[in-house]
Order: C-alpha cells, then sequence, then structure tokens
C-alpha cells in the first residue's frame, strides 16, 4: 500500500501493544459516573443536564507491582445518536463482554492479552460496539501503563500539538449563531461545524459566511434530510463549506451516493460509518469522499486505526468527531488527531467548556501562529493520559461494580 510510512506502521504498533501479556488481570471495576454540564444540552430526547459515562477499569498485577487500565464508553444518555445507551453498555460489559474477557484469560494464567488478540466473540462486540471499544481502551491502557508507554509514543506523534475545532448548534436567530460563530473564532478555534436541519440550514448558513469570513465551516445534518431534500441541499454548494456531513439516513448510502454525484461540496459520513469495511465501501461508491473518526462507532481503537491508515494511504481527508466525552477520551481523540491524514481542526473543544467537572486535568492549550489558533498538547503519558481522579468518581459515582476475575 502506499502512502506516509508513519501511517502505514499504526496496525502493526497497535498489534505489539500488550503483545508480552505480562499484566495479570486481577479484578474489573464498572463505573457509571454523572458529570455535570453547566448548561443543558438539548437533544430530540429533552434536556439533558448532565453526562452519564460508563467507565471500565482493569486491575492487575506485573511483577508484583499493581497495574490499572481505563476505558470510557462513548454511549450517552439516551438513543439520539445510537441505539446503544448508558444502561445498554453498562449490562453488556457487566453480563457478557466482562465475562468473556475472563473466560479468555482464565486459560492463560489471567494473562491479559493485548487489544488487538482479544477474543470477544465478534456477535457481542458488534451488538454493543461502544461497550466494546471501552474495554479494548481499557485493555490498551494497562499494557501501556504498565510498559511506562504513551498511546501517543506508540502512534508515533509524541510532542505533538493539534489545532481545535468547535461545534455549534441550532440557534433561535442569525444573529445569535453569528455572535456565537464569531466568539468561537476569537477564542482561536479555527473551524467551526454548524449542526443544521430542515428549515435550518442555507439562510443561517449564509448569514455566517457573510458576517464571520475566514471561517472554515462544515455542517452536519446528523441524517435529518430526505431524498426530497436532493435539489435543496445543492443551495449550499455556493458557500465553499469543508464539507456536509449525514445529511441522510445512516443506512441509506446510495442517497448519499446521489447526492455526492450532484454537489461540488464533499459530503462526509458519521452515523453510517460503523467498521473499517462499511467505511471502505461507502468510499468505494462514492457515497462520501471525507470520513469523520470516532473511534467507538467505527468499533474500537484497533479498527479507527485501521480506518485511518487505509483513508491516508488513499488521500481520503479525515477529521476527529466528538461525543460529549470527559477529557479523558477526549485526550485519546486528540491524540489520533495529530496523526497525518486529519486534514482539518476536529471537535475536540476542551471538555472543560462543556462539563462543569471532569474527570482529569485539562490540556496544556497555546494560542499561537498569525490566526493566533488555538492548539492543544497531547495528554501525557504512560496510557492514554492521567487516569481519572479518585475524588471525582468519589463525588460523581451512580453505580459500581467490582468483578473477580476468577469464572464463576
Ligand atoms: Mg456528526
Amino acid at each position: 500500500m502506499d502512502g506516509n510510512p508513519r501511517t502505514t506502521q499504526l496496525s502493526r504498533a497497535w498489534a505489539a501493544v500488550g503483545r508480552q501479556g505480562t499484566v495479570v488481570l486481577e479484578a474489573v471495576e464498572l463505573w457509571i459516573v454523572e458529570l455535570p454540564f453547566p448548561r443543558p444540552v438539548f437533544t430530540s430526547r429533552g434536556a439533558h443536564r448532565r453526562r452519564p459515562l460508563v467507565l471500565v477499569q482493569l486491575i492487575g498485577q506485573v511483577d508484583g507491582r499493581t497495574v490499572e487500565g481505563w476505558g470510557e464508553c462513548a454511549a450517552l444518555a439516551d438513543v439520539t445518536y445510537d441505539d446503544e445507551d448508558v444502561s445498554r453498555s453498562f449490562s453488556a460489559l457487566d453480563h457478557e463482554l466482562i465475562p468473556a474477557l475472563v473466560e479468555q484469560v482464565s486459560g492463560d494464567g489471567r494473562r491479559l492479552p493485548g487489544p488487538a488478540t482479544l477474543e470477544i466473540p465478534a456477535t457481542l462486540a458488534r451488538r454493543t460496539p461502544l461497550a466494546f471499544a471501552a474495554l479494548e481502551m481499557a485493555v490498551a491502557d494497562i499494557h501501556l501503563r504498565s510498559d511506562g508507554r504513551s498511546l501517543a509514543a506508540v502512534l508515533g506523534v509524541e510532542g505533538c500539538t493539534v489545532a481545535l475545532g468547535a461545534v455549534v448548534g441550532t440557534h433561535g436567530t442569525n444573529h445569535d449563531l453569528v455572535d456565537e460563530v464569531r466568539r468561537l473564532v476569537a477564542d482561536g478555534f479555527t473551524r467551526v461545524k454548524m449542526k443544521i436541519g430542515p428549515g435550518w440550514d442555507v439562510d443561517p448558513v449564509e448569514a455566517v459566511v457573510e458576517q464571520v469570513p475566514g471561517v472554515r465551516l462544515q455542517v452536519d445534518a446528523n441524517g435529518s434530510y430526505r431524498d426530497s431534500d436532493l435539489e435543496h441541499l445543492c443551495e449550499l454548494d455556493r458557500f465553499g463549506l469543508l464539507c456536509l456531513e449525514q445529511p441522510f439516513d445512516r443506512s441509506d448510502l446510495d442517497l448519499h451516493r446521489r447526492l455526492a454525484e450532484r454537489m461540488k461540496t464533499p459530503i462526509c459520513l458519521d452515523e453510517s460509518l460503523d467498521s473499517p469495511g462499511t467505511t471502505a465501501s461507502a468510499i468505494a461508491m462514492g457515497a462520501c469522499s471525507v470520513v469523520c473518526i470516532k473511534p467507538s462507532r467505527l468499533g474500537g481503537l484497533g479498527a479507527a486505526l485501521a480506518v485511518i491508515e487505509a483513508c491516508t494511504a488513499k488521500g481520503v481527508p479525515l477529521w476527529m468527531g466528538g461525543m460529549y466525552e470527559s477529557g479523558y477520551a477526549r485526550g485519546v481523540n486528540t491524540t489520533l488527531a495529530a496523526l497525518e491524514g486529519f486534514a482539518w481542526p476536529g471537535d475536540l473543544s476542551p471538555s472543560g467548556t462543556y462539563l462543569g467537572c471532569d474527570l482529569v486535568p485539562g490540556l496544556d492549550l497555546t494560542r499561537s501562529g498569525e490566526d493566533r489558533s488555538l492548539t492543544s498538547a497531547l495528554p501525557p503519558g504512560p496510557g492514554m493520559g492521567p487516569a481519572p481522579q479518585s475524588e471525582v468518581l468519589e463525588r460523581c459515582t451512580v453505580q459500581h461494580r467490582h468483578i473477580h476475575a476468577t469464572p464463576a
């Protein structure tokens, strides 16, 4: 395969994590924490004042030393984005995925496999991909912590910085929207993503393009249009957008292809891309020419790295999406976004801009360059970054389960 020598090494580097299998698994802790939103987040299911998060903590031993690893699940409080919500992820981890892991390690002196050799039945991993991704992250993290290595070191991006983009929701008036975009640009976010939907598209986009010149703008419809909107969506072509994201239902790749044939604006897919295979097919059939990376939606970090590697080799632009993560998982996304292939700043605004308290300290931010753009350092190692702080866990935990790593 052609492409950048660094990105073509990704799968190999990932497969090497934990290959020596020196961690002996002792226990698994499952958590649900609720972190406050200072301003309510509105979805089609109502207003959310807290971000519930499922966390997986693995506890193990290496040469008499206790080590831990953390994984964060992207599932949301409701099924707005995905049909796997927080309670479904927690239950899948508790009743299916962790028992499958315990079963796997029991045959090998409780030695933990690497994240690339987890033997979780494919049906389980596919049914609850967000829960699987959290478990895989925890497995990778415990190996990296035990080796004293960071994810950034594995990916060859240590010391890099990443420019940050921000997202604006649907606002009541063009005036409010323009004010919000101006404020974000003044804060150093050089790319802004606008949510659009039927009745909130061409006019507000025009207002932003005219009144905030120079902002790199993309729009996200979250699948809210139908085939009868094809003509109307083509009107967005005159604004020079970075991309139009997920205009139609996730299952309708052919409709996306038909729109892509008619529009100059690149079509990006988010919800539709649930695996490396689907991503490759969608690109091959012309349903998208830009890919939004969300590791959990793609099937975990290993799957995301496979997509990044394949897209970078083909020159398909990537950018990093977000799921209202805590700073822990946002740090992981920030690390991935430092890879070559990420074409513009992603949805990586610091977690402190949407969470009232966080599991981990914020990343180091700087303003630089002529445009005073906001850039973030990567989380310091080892592992994915600093582990969740115990006093925040104590304060914010609403559910907790301890599971011994010995089969029932
Ligand atoms: Mg999206």
